[in-house]
């Protein structure tokens, strides 16, 4: 098994875990570019956004909802920003579906 995040899932290769359920789970990013940078992934394998199809609406839902309940968690009442870089030109590195939360400092837009 070649992908990241996959082994992250499996264990394979250390996390510090923020949230877990049966669909997805939640870690920090190694390289935080806010005060709180979270990953969540869906457990199942998606390369990106391309490639998530009409099965996978209740799960991407499941996602937003996770994210949102995970800012609250982390008390980002000022406001947060949730990425989903999309391929080369999105800026996307590892090829699993991932949501970037990003919060508790003020983000510029429009981003790079
Ligand atoms: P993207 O550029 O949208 O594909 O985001 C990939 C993210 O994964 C980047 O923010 C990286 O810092 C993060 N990342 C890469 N390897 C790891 C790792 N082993 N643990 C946690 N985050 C990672
Ligand atoms: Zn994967």
């Amino acid at each position: 098994m070649t992908c990241l995040f996959c082994r992250i899932l499996q264990g394979e290769i250390p996390s510090k875990p923020v949230y877990s359920d049966d669909l997805c789970y939640a870690f920090s990013d190694i390289q935080p570019q806010a005060p709180t940078h979270v990953l969540l992934i869906p457990r199942k394998h998606i390369p990106s956004l391309a490639f998530a199809t009409q099965e996978d609406t209740n799960l991407l839902g499941h996602l937003m909802s996770k994210a949102a309940e995970i800012a609250r968690e982390h008390s980002l009442e000022g406001g947060y920003r949730v990425v989903l870089n999309t391929g080369d030109d999105g800026g996307q590195t590892v090829h699993h579906l991932h949501l970037h939360l990003l919060g508790g400092r003020s983000l510029a837009w429009p981003p790079g």
